[in-house]
């Protein structure tokens, strides 16, 4: 139990007020980012995350364009100290076994921004929730917000469910001018509004776990994001380094193909996968799986409102595409970023109405477009980035500036006036069909 200690921003937990000025729902990224820089322009700023932290959490490996974010909350130079591995490039590797020479972010920005992280999220998240707390937000971890409380369509604070030092739970009202949800994957306000739409191409589902020991390349590529598809395009794996010898390595697939009725058991669709990926194969000769499998699916989706009177969305609670590009602590990162400027705008002006708090919100779909038209093209059947910068070699550089996260350049997505509408087949419906 944390004891309070008025000389720690961080162990200090002040009694709860009745008022804040922002709420914040749910603890990662986004909410601590948003939460952070709404404190640092000096509002009073609640956050409460149900979890208690360190959590565990999917999602560890950053890509360049985090740098920013963290420069503006002050945390470059602790992620320098910390013992996350340095990832200098991407690696992209198909049909199971022709590896691509790797991308090195550098040779495209000289700039220390090209050299980033692979982070175990429970760390970082804590790292990001301590950052929001010495910037003046009271943060409350266990603390799960049960309701958002609406009158007359504008949102007026929360019924959360607090952990008592007995263990018990007390129910608390509080109000506040603007709830920001950032609730991840459970997109709080859009699903009980039945506004979270899944994305139809992107039906996907995946298997991941934990190695230790496995083979890791030496110098600069010791720490690279590798992207293996298996052969038809059927499958890929993401391998990512991790701190003490570990390495997370998750496979996506279609829905039914992962998980449909005659798929298998989890362990024996991963390891039917991994039969078909030599290229993974020769890294785990002589690794340990070390954590059992965990599951995931149908993770790609938008919320159709983004922002209302008194509330808006934030990180994956707005939407999530898919994990080939490693764009989602980026853009919830970032999406924290725009949404501390709007509320603080917002509350200036004293203008809480939904256009105001989400003005940055079409700006940020447009650079998630950008994003998922690469990953539908990642997924299309017959379409290759090798033959495509063949034949467009002038689009290199959009192309990298997407990877790296820079989807919001003036001028990035012209790449897709030349590469047309390239899709994925659509999915057919889980359990539907026996597997292919
Ligand atoms: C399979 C997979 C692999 C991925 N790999 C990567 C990757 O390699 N790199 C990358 O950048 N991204 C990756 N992502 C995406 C990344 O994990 C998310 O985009 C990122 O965590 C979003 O941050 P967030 O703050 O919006 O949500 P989250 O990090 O999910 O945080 C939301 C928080 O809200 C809390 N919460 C929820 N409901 C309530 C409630 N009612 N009351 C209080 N608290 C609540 C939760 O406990 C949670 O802590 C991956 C995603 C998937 C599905």
């Amino acid at each position: 139990m944390i004891q309070p200690n008025p000389e720690s921003p961080i162990n200090y937990l002040p009694p709860l007020q009745d008022h804040y000025d922002v709420i914040v729902v749910g603890g990662g990224p986004a909410g601590s980012t948003t939460a952070a820089l709404v404190a640092e322009y000096g509002h009073s700023v609640l956050l409460l995350e149900r979890a208690q932290l360190p959590r565990f959490h999917v999602g560890e490996s950053l890509i360049p364009e985090t740098y920013w974010p963290l420069k503006r909350l002050g945390l470059i130079e602790r992620l320098k100290q910390s013992a996350f591995p340095r990832k200098y490039s991407v690696q992209f590797v198909s049909d199971g076994v022709k590896e691509s020479a790797p991308f090195y972010f550098e040779l495209y920005n000289q700039h220390e921004s090209s050299v980033t992280w692979q982070v175990d999220r429970g760390e970082f998240d804590q790292m990001l929730m301590d950052r929001a707390k010495e910037l003046g937000t009271v943060a409350h971890t266990s603390a799960h917000v049960t309701e958002i409380l609406f009158e007359n369509e504008q949102a007026v604070g929360v019924k959360c469910r607090l952990l008592n030092e007995d263990g018990g739970r007390t129910e608390r009202e509080i109000r506040c001018k603007v709830v920001v949800d950032a609730t991840g994957q459970s997109a709080f306000i859009s699903s009980r509004r039945g506004q979270r739409d899944a994305d139809p191409m992107l039906k996907k589902g995946t298997i991941w776990t934990y190695w230790q020991g496995a083979h890791r390349d030496s110098g600069k590529d010791e720490g690279a994001t590798l992207i293996m598809q298996t052969p038809g395009k059927k499958s890929w794996f993401w391998y990512i380094p991790l701190q003490d010898d570990v390495v997370s390595i998750g496979c996506t697939g279609s829905m039914n193909y992962m998980f449909g009725k005659d798929a298998g058991s989890v362990e024996a669709v991963y390891d039917r996968e991994l039969a078909r990926c030599p290229a993974m194969q020769k890294r785990l000769m002589n690794a340990t799986r070390c954590t059992d499998f965990f599951t995931t699916k149908d993770f790609s989706y938008y919320s159709r409102d983004g922002a209302g009177h008194g509330w808006l969305l934030v990180g994956d609670a707005f939407g999530f595409i898919d994990p080939v590009y490693s764009s989602g602590v980026y853009l919830a990162l970032k999406g924290g970023e725009f949404a501390a400027d709007a509320i603080h705008d917002a509350l200036e002006r004293g203008d809480l109405s939904g256009p105001r708090l989400g003005q940055w919100q079409p700006l940020y779909k447009q650079g998630i477009e950008n994003f998922r038209k690469l990953v539908y093209a990642f997924y299309a059947e017959d379409f290759s980035f090798g033959m495509f910068l063949k034949e467009h070699p002038q689009y290199k550089s959009n192309m990298v500036d997407i990877l790296v996260g820079d989807v919001f350049k003036p001028g990035v997505g012209d790449i897709f006036d030349a590469m047309g509408s390239v899709e994925p087949a659509m999915e057919v419906p889980l359990n539907r069909h026996a597997m292919a």
